[in-house]
């Protein structure tokens, strides 16, 4: 699509109807602005969309609000109008064929990886204790970012070569499909988090029992996490705006908006920036109907496993009362993208048979009973594949985007792996900043800040 800078007149333009795009134009709306807003796909929602199956309004992926969501104003309005539930968490990570309660307790991963692995962690972890906190002080040290020592030297520095090889190699190599050699640090950084070997080995040494009690519980929108896109979506209609769905904005329209007011672009980076070597992994969901009220209590399974395809499983019902069927239950199973390549077929024939073997052998769904429906849904784009040196690309990127007028924010735009709570923060700080008549330039240095986002799974 082109448009000329008359087009945009006074009004904003803002790309992309996720979670991001959709508060940024409500936020303009309310402070008086017209706004445009552009979204590619058919419908708006993004990550935040669902995929209606049997009826239910299916997460894409599992998805959960920390309770820190409600710091911010947007989740205060919506639980305000329709409050979420808050709700025990009930997750479990599957270790070497047990169950292992997550966020896990220190004996029960003891328990799971018997005396002598566990007993090989510990000690790997306790022998690195002057370089860990090397490592950490680098860590929060954004000046050193740049030395990217890649993942794997990362993680072995810091938890030792037996937590590595055992836990932490195989699971980077399922879900990014390269060596983890290849991959950045930042990958670690964002994902050592209270929940990881780190944190059990370090409760241990400090005598606590695991990981942090804030993980305890988690909030959740009654009806489903696309439902904060139809309230986003409801605020908007009342304001007068409606996303134009099917409708992109690519390189040569941002182009040809040069002169007009910044464009808040919430799209893919890759569109404005297509040479950019910034890639993304993308993700299988596979959602199964069972003819069973319910397989089992957890709503969310955790397989690092190399064995199962899958990385984690959730049990739609369990995250809220409303998201179920009578006499069935729907499982969905992600299954990264890693090496497979975007072609496969996983819900029909061999591929299907082997993975709902898998679920068996993982003990999350039963032996013997036959699922009444699967279908897949591929989604492209979910995860920023971190290889090492990608800062500087990414700088790179971001100045070219200002340079467009283009200011960036949300998950793709930003190449950000991140939580819907740190989205709507971060749009209302790309609308404040626009609105204060500041630079895309100075959006582009300031957004470096967003890159220490540390996602909570
Ligand atoms: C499996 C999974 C599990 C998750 N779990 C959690 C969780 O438990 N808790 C949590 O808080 N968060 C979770 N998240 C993260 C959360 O879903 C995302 O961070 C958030 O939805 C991203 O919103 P966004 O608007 O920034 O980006 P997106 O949702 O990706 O939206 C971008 C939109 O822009 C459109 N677009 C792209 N390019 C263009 C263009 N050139 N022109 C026009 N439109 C364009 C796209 O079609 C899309 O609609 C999870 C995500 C996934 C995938």
């Amino acid at each position: 699509m082109s448009l000329r800078p008359d087009d945009a007149g006074p009004e904003r333009l803002v790309v992309g109807a996720g979670i991001s795009g959709l508060y940024a134009a409500l936020l303009l709306a309310r402070a008086g602005r017209r706004v445009r807003l552009l979204e590619r796909a058919a419908r708006a929602g993004g990550l935040a969309g669902a995929e209606t199956f049997r009826g239910l309004p299916c997460d894409l992926g599992s998805h959960r609000l920390h309770p820190a969501a409600l710091d911010q104003p947007l989740f205060r309005e919506v639980h305000a109008r329709s409050p979420f539930l808050s709700r025990p968490r009930r997750g479990v990570l599957v270790l070497g064929g047990r169950h292992v309660p997550y966020p896990p307790s220190a004996p029960s991963m003891l328990r799971a990886l018997g005396l002598r692995a566990g007993a090989a962690m510990g000690l790997g972890f306790v022998a690195q204790r002057g370089r860990r906190a090397a490592f950490a002080r680098w860590e929060h040290d954004r000046a050193l970012a740049d030395e990217d020592v890649g993942f794997e030297r990362f993680v072995r520095d810091r938890v030792g070569a037996a937590a590595y090889a055992s836990f932490y190699r195989p699971y980077a190599e399922k879900v990014w499909g390269i060596p983890p050699s290849e991959l950045s640090q930042t990958v670690a950084k964002k994902r050592i988090s209270t929940t990881s070997p780190l944190a059990l080995f370090k409760g241990l040494t400090r005598g606590r029992g695991g990981a942090s009690a804030d993980l305890a519980r988690f909030i959740y929108p009654p009806a489903g996490i696309s439902s904060l896109i139809t309230y986003l979506e409801a605020r908007l209609a009342e304001a007068g705006v409606e996303a134009e769905c099917g409708t992109a904005l690519g390189l040569a329209g941002a182009g040809a908006c040069a002169g007009a007011a910044p464009i808040l672009f919430a799209g893919d980076l890759a569109d404005l920036v297509p040479d950019a070597p910034l890639e993304h992994r993308g993700l299988y969901l596979v959602y199964l109907a069972y003819p069973r009220a319910r397989l089992g209590a957890p709503e969310t399974y955790y397989c690092p496993d190399p064995r199962f395809w899958f990385g984690r499983v959730s049990e739609l019902q369990n995250y809220a009362p409303d998201l179920r069927r009578p006499g069935e239950t729907v499982l969905c199973v992600e299954i990264p993208e890693g090496a497979w390549g975007s072609g496969r077929d996983f819900a029909s024939g061999a591929p299907l048979e082997a993975l709902l073997d898998q679920l068996v052998r993982a003990g999350i769904a039963p032996r013997g009973v036959a699922p009444l429906e699967a279908r897949q849904r591929f989604v492209p784009r979910v995860y920023p594949l971190y290889r090492r040196g990608w800062l500087r690309d990414w700088r790179a990127a971001m100045r070219r985007a200002a340079a467009l007028g283009v200011v960036p924010f949300g998950r793709q735009a930003l190449f950000l792996h991140c939580n819907l709570d740190h989205c709507a923060a971060i749009a209302a700080d790309a609308v404040a900043h626009v609105e204060a008549g500041r630079s895309p330039e100075a959006w582009a240095l300031n957004a470096e800040r967003y890159l220490d986002v540390r996602v909570r799974d």
